[in-house]
């Protein structure tokens, strides 16, 4: 069940091929492959773990015509609509139209000076329906900005380009603003928000490892999303891009703002009688792809593990060689440690089963 408190901001909306962004469509996740474009088989590879995890959106970097070919052909083979990321070159953004982009996340260098190129894209792209990410990043602002605070200057910025693509003719825009400071980065999108009805596209530019990535982006989209910004999201993280799109649902789920499978486990101890984080990181993985509300406990004995199998739809509270499942608070059986797994996975579709939880996913 959704949380009512989380009010959304009111923005217009756009649709990235069956994915509709904004105007109270569910808070889409997105992700950015970092396989060579050129390397038609590793990104397909990637497009598909991210898949597997429940990835609404991805992107793909066009940096030269030999990736914007290469875009054609994933765009073929996989079916998804995909985003083109390119910098600065309205050359290659028609490439990318051409190959079939659902989006375009430009970049925009200094657009003013380029008017004159920005409205013929704008116009082909308002016919095609095809939506513009325009954004800018702290590592990316226009020196006339310069003097400003970087959170003015950075809405600035943001509202003064995606103004130029409207202005042009096209109406499907989605605005971004990134910093990498998470409350630089907040203030910013806070501003941004109360100046524009786009749909907003937020992140913590440069967050850095899982660890550090993972605690700003949690700051930062946490405090944006609790006030109702933010129509789509990317953890940007440098690690497995999968990392990326499981973090962010994450938050999403910790809001209230998004259901799934929460596995609640314990930090172990000296008690402790089976592999609890190896066991919590299989069944989230297993079930990352899952949108409906399920709470699964991951305990270390049976200390607290049967009091808190009974909070959840399915728990498990380890022994020395049986451990203990729960269903619905109530014990179902015991079954040796090294088949817990099994056993597990079996409970969990049932269990989605009966309930009429929809697509099982996994
Ligand atoms: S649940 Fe049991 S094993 Fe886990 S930390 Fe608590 S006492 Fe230790």
């Amino acid at each position: 069940m959704l949380s009512e408190m989380n009010m959304r901001r009111k923005t217009r909306q756009v649709s990235v091929g069956d994915v509709k962004i904004g105007g109270g469509a569910k808070i889409s996740i997105q992700s950015m492959l970092n396989a060579k474009t050129t390397d038609v088989e590793g990104c397909i590879a990637q497009i598909n773990r991210l898949k597997s995890v429940g990835c609404d959106l991805i992107r793909l970097a066009v940096p030269d015509e030999a990736s914007a070919e290469a875009f054609g052909v994933i765009a073929k083979r996989t079916g998804l609509p995909l985003i083109a990321d390119i910098h600065y070159s309205y050359k290659l953004a028609h490439m990318a139209l051409d190959a079939g982009a659902k989006k375009i996340r430009m970049n925009p260098g200094n657009m003013r000076a380029e008017y004159s190129l920005i409205e013929p894209l704008a116009k082909r792209m308002s016919d095609l329906g095809v939506p513009i990410r325009v954004g800018v990043n702290g590592g990316s602002l226009d020196k006339r900005f310069a003097g400003l605070k970087e959170e003015l200057a950075l809405k600035e910025s943001a509202l003064e380009c995606a103004n130029l693509f409207e202005r042009a003719g096209l109406k499907d825009i989605v605005v971004a603003i990134k910093a990498s400071d998470p409350l630089v980065n907040v203030e910013a999108n806070r501003l941004l928000a109360k100046e524009c009805d786009f749909p907003l596209h937020i992140g913590v530019t440069e967050a850095g490892t899982l660890r550090s990535g993972l605690v700003k982006s949690s700051i930062s989209l946490g405090a944006l999303l609790a006030e109702g910004i933010g129509d789509t999201v990317r953890v940007s993280l440098s690690c497995d891009v999968v990392e990326e799109v499981l973090a962010a649902k994450k938050i999403l789920m910790a809001l209230k703002l998004r259901d799934g499978v929460d596995v609640v486990s314990c930090p172990t101890c000296a008690r402790t009688q089976i592999d609890v984080e190896g066991l919590a990181q299989k069944i989230e993985l297993m079930c990352a792809a899952i949108d409906e509300p399920l709470k699964i406990s991951v305990l270390g004995c049976p200390l607290n593990g049967i009091g808190e199998g009974k909070k959840s739809d399915i728990g498990v509270a380890g022994g020395k060689e049986k451990s203990v499942l729960l269903e619905d608070g109530k014990i179902v059986g015991e079954i040796k440690n090294d088949e817990l797994m099994p056993a597990l996975e079996k409970l969990i579709k049932e269990k989605l089963k009966s309930k009429k939880l929809g697509k099982i996913g996994m």
